[in-house]
């Protein structure tokens, strides 16, 4: 049978889904249930996932000093590399001033939207469950990281005997997670297709106000995504990790192209953890670690968005900003993309966020809904690469061999 490589088939199946979907929208319903049952799957898998992987990637770390190194470097990565994403975002939405001379007029209302944002502080303090059950249910990703981290840690506290069958216990669930993933993986195309091509017949109309007001906009997200994704990573990739920026991009086609059509980071995990691990080669020690924390904690085209966002909407309604305000939405651009969860349209709701820290009107969120979609799989797919570039420069900086 002729083989075609996967992310060959799923960029096929993406450019068939948009065709499709703007062709022949009235026959989306009959495929929209792959991309249904798609992210289903990829859900169902989650949750078990990320506890056995984090819990067998900590026990083998051997005491707690490893895991605080760990801790560390991955922090600075996230924290430095969200940093410059959002200072690129600013340099250009300063350069290319995208709200200058937009007509108010076009503003949808957004109901709701205050109520859904949670505060930072909420964020921080749900990081601990009170009961850890209810995370799992909820597939709320940080206490469940939190609590595995905790378990983990602690069996090599426990007697030799619980803690060898422990250890073996997650490691065999962990080995049995990854090829349930690899299975799921197979059905990428057919998933993408019906995702996409229902995405692209609900969003059709709202196709023809890209070319409107909001294309300088878009066109300067894109372009800062674009800078961060081949230019700023790739040197962090080159210079810091000391391997070959194209080859990792390559190993990551699959889970770029799903980040890109499901625009869930999360839902996309499965695969970052499967491809930068088997692709790339780096070890479960540091990819259980790194990769659900980056999920959810590490969005640097969130954050880049959320600055370029906020700073469109003063422009629009013809706001100038102090540096004092920009500083303030650097710093909540930063904070609200690390609060951020890592599903879609969850960069929207934070954005309400950064206008109430910064004054400005959150009604602007109305003009940008249009074009949210594209932008949200465009940033969802940097949150994923620079998720994907931090395991790997950290592998490196722990002495790890890899295939890139
Ligand atoms: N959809 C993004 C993600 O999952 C979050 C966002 O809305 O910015 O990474």
């Amino acid at each position: 049978m002729l083989k075609i490589k996967l992310h060959w088939q799923i960029l096929i199946a993406l450019a068939l889904a948009v065709l499709f979907g703007y062709f022949i929208p009235s026959g989306v319903k009959y495929v929209s249930w792959m991309g249904v049952l798609f992210l289903r799957a990829l859900k169902m898998v989650i949750v078990p996932l990320i506890l056995s992987s984090i819990i067998s990637g900590v026990t083998s770390m051997g005491g707690g000093k490893n895991l605080g190194r760990l801790g560390l470097k991955t922090m600075t990565y996230y924290i430095s590399t969200s940093t410059l994403a959002i200072l690129t975002g600013l340099l250009l939405v300063n350069i290319i001033r995208p709200g200058v001379g937009v007509e108010l007029g076009f503003t949808e209302t957004v109901e709701g939207l205050s109520e859904k944002s949670a505060s930072l502080y909420d964020v921080v303090m749900r990081i601990i469950p009170e009961n850890i059950f209810e995370s799992m249910v909820n597939a709320d990703i940080l206490p469940i990281i939190f609590f595995a981290i905790l378990f983990g840690a602690f069996i090599s506290q426990v007697d030799n005997k619980y803690s060898t069958f422990l250890t073996d216990f997650f490691n065999a669930v962990f080995e049995v997670m990854m090829k349930v993933t690899m299975f799921i993986i197979k059905f990428t195309p057919l998933g993408i297709f019906g995702i996409v091509a229902r995405e692209v017949a609900r969003n059709a109309e709202q196709l023809a106000n890209l070319a409107g007001s909001l294309a300088i906009y878009m066109i300067t997200v894109f372009l800062a995504l674009g800078i961060h994704a081949f230019i700023n990573l790739p040197i962090l990739l080159k210079f810091v990790g000391k391997v070959n920026p194209v080859k990792h991009m390559k190993n990551m086609a699959t889970p770029l192209l799903t980040a890109f059509s499901t625009a869930s980071s999360s839902a996309t995990l499965p695969l970052t953890m499967e491809a930068v691990e088997h692709k790339s080669g780096v070890s479960n020690k540091i990819t259980s670690f790194t990769l659900p924390l980056g999920a959810t904690v590490n969005m640097d085209g969130t954050a880049l968005y959320e600055c370029v966002a906020a700073m469109f909407i003063a422009q629009v309604y013809g706001i100038e900003l102090t540096i004092l305000q920009q500083l303030i939405i650097v710093v909540t651009a930063l904070l609200a993309s690390i609060g951020a969860a890592g599903i879609p349209m969850a960069g929207l709701v934070m954005l309400t966020v950064i206008l109430t820290a910064a004054n400005l009107p959150l009604e602007g969120i109305g003009l940008i809904l249009a074009v949210d979609l594209i932008l949200d799989m465009s940033r969802t797919t940097l949150n994923v690469w620079s998720d994907s570039c931090g395991a790997v420069i950290i592998a490196k900086s722990e002495g790890e061999e890899l295939n890139v």
